[in-house]
């Protein structure tokens, strides 16, 4: 199969336009899928179909244990299709298919979490005067617009996609134009599991034409958004036109603080979760500060970086960038770094679509390749002479996506965890997301949380409702 279409009220179209355009796998140009080129009329009739289908209550009435239901059927579905979903994720994006055995297993979970919580959030009730009952209602926020980046389409996709269901909204869907396919093949699924059509609906196209038609339109509700600052920063200032909620999951820059006292090996595990899909994921370590000389670290971290193996077969440790344009950016950012006087300790660039794990060493505070997000496999060395002076450096700097600290001192890192200004914080690991607990950024990294109860409640609207039982018959 190389074509996949625009889903709307559960039928599968093309653009309105009749254009479609292709996508390339990053590394060896095969022909990976044509996809319809959607447009600001494909977006407005999705958002109608959502907008139908939210008011005429054919999800929103549900019980919570049927919507449990469509979601643990999605579950146990892709389970069953894991290795055609991994099959597609890794040829879309070009991650190395070895890296991402644990899709959709994870991705079940996910669901199987929400459609647990479907059954159970509830509101608040309290007697506010002797004769007054107040309770409070948690209500569906409505239509929900999920647009979602290109580095893991589906994991990110559901993590939206499963809370608002499970709360009881309607969605439009944009995924990333690279990466549609596990997005139009989880709607797909999501129809055959017994979702009512119009509830999840699809449009794939450029973020600057469909995206904006989406964030604009004035029959959505909320636009949750994961990708970059830069377009989380427009997608806010156009959803305040007519005060459309936001959830926000955008970039990152963060820290690994290593002290003294650090196992060399937890801490190396740590850093080299900087390299994962190529360094482009928003939650890397691509800060690493010792505090101390961290000779011992750095050495292993050094080897170990040097002997990953960069390719496309499925069982390379570093695969491609995602295109062309993006790999330019990384290879410029890198090439400016070292002209800058950056030491090479490892890797360097590489001829598109390549980067190789780089560790990166002297490099000036205020350089971009220490401030800027790369979204690549580079990882930059920060000194400090104690743990107040780590800690500032982590905490330098716009975003607040994550941090770590990695240390036999548990008492040391307790304190660091409340000091430091980010959303999730690792103690001797990195890189752990379970359902149950809530993920998102301080600062420029986001505004709200996915996952967790937390997650759910960025789908709700609590509603009020006072009565007083005396007055019934007076
Ligand atoms: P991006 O901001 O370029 O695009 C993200 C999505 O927004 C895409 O679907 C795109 O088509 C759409 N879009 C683009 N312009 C738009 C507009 N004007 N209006 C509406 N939608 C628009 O990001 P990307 O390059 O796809 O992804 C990489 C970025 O995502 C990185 O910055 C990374 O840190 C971030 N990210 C964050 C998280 C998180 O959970 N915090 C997770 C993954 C990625």
């Amino acid at each position: 199969m190389t074509s996949w279409p625009i889903i709307i009220d559960g039928v599968e179209v093309g653009a309105a336009s009749g254009g479609v355009y292709e996508r390339r796998h990053p590394a060896t140009g095969e022909l990976v899928g044509v996809f319809p080129d959607g447009g600001a009329e494909d977006a407005r009739r999705a958002v109608q179909a959502a907008r139908r289908a939210f008011d005429d209550g054919r999800w929103r009435d549900t019980t919570g244990a049927e919507r449990a239901g469509v979601l643990h059927r999605l579950a146990d579905r892709l389970r069953d299709r894991g290795d055609a979903y991994r099959t597609w994720e890794s040829r879309q994006v070009g991650i190395p298919a070895g890296q991402i055995g644990w899709l959709a297993s994870y991705c079940a979970d996910v669901v199987d979490f929400f459609a647990g919580a479907a059954r159970t959030h509830a509101g608040r009730s309290l007697w506010t005067s002797p004769s007054t009952l107040g309770f409070t209602v948690p209500e569906p926020v409505g239509v929900v617009v999920a647009i979602t980046p290109w580095n893991f389409p589906l994991v990110l996709t559901i993590w939206k996609v499963a809370a608002a269901l499970a709360a009881g909204c309607t969605l439009v869907v944009k995924p990333a134009s690279q990466t549609p396919i596990t997005v139009i093949e989880l709607a797909r699924d999501l129809l055959d599991c017994g979702l009512p059509p119009g509830v999840c609906n699809v449009v794939t196209g450029s973020g600057a034409v469909v995206g904006e038609a989406l964030v604009t339109d004035p029959d959505v509700d909320k636009v949750a958004f994961t990708g970059s600052t830069a377009t989380g920063a427009r997608v806010m200032a156009a959803a305040a036109r007519s005060i459309t909620r936001v959830s926000l999951e955008l970039g990152g820059k963060s820290p690994l603080i290593v002290l003294p006292d650090a196992s060399p090996t937890v801490a190396v595990d740590a850093a080299l979760e900087c390299f994962v899909n190529a360094g482009q994921q928003c939650n890397v370590p691509s800060r690493l500060i010792l505090v101390g000389d961290g000779h011992d670290v750095l050495d292993a971290l050094v080897g170990r970086v040097g002997r990953l193996r960069v390719g496309a077969d499925d069982d390379a440790d570093v695969g491609p960038l995602v295109d062309e344009g993006h790999h330019g950016r990384v290879v410029g950012l890198l090439r400016e770094a070292i002209d800058e006087g950056a030491r090479v300790l490892v890797g360097g660039p590489k001829p598109a679509p390549f980067v190789a794990p780089t560790v990166l060493d002297g490099v000036d505070e205020d350089r971009r390749i220490v401030r800027e997000e790369v979204f690549g496999p580079v990882l930059v060395v920060q000194r400090a002479k104690d743990l107040d002076h780590a800690i500032e450096l982590a905490n330098a700097g716009d975003y607040g996506l994550a941090a770590g600290i990695a240390t036999g001192d548990l008492d040391a890192a307790l304190v660091a965890a409340r000091r430091l200004r980010a959303g999730t914080v690792w103690i001797n690991t990195w890189n752990r997301t379970y359902p149950e607990l809530p993920t998102g950024g301080f600062g420029a990294s986001g505004l709200g949380r996915e996952l967790g109860l937390e997650g759910l409640d960025a789908y709700l609207e609590p509603k009020t409702v006072q009565v007083e039982p005396a007055r019934r018959a007076s």
